[in-house]
């Protein structure tokens, strides 16, 4: 009899999220410390800050920027954010980032 061993992997679910919100309430973490998406303060401990220590905003989501010329985050960094915040809800950089795309295009063109 083999026994299943617990594989556990990152996986993207795809929900539908106001990106405003997100935005509002967003820390983009480089590794240990991290930087309010609202007011652009750095600096942050993402393990311990529960808000923004400037501008008070509450943090729910973090995303991290990929590494150089990568494509994507290395899994190992949202481990370690995984572990650090066990209480925000991860948003890949990509999607944060094509969001806030569209979001400020179609600010620009008034729609
Ligand atoms: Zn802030």
């Amino acid at each position: 009899m083999t026994e299943k061993q617990n594989k556990k992997q990152f996986v993207r679910i795809w929900v539908e999220l106001d990106m405003n919100d997100v935005k509002e309430h967003l820390i983009i973490s480089d590794e240990s410390l991290g930087s309010c998406a609202v007011c652009r303060e750095v600096g942050i401990d993402i393990q311990t800050a529960k808000v923004c220590p400037s501008c008070k905003t509450e943090f729910r989501y973090v995303t991290a920027k990929p590494r150089g010329f990568q494509k994507e985050v290395d899994p190992k960094i949202l481990a370690r954010i995984r572990v650090k915040c066990p209480h925000l809800t991860i948003v890949d950089w990509a999607d944060y980032d094509h969001g806030q795309g569209k979001t400020s295009a179609r600010e620009f063109l008034k729609l």
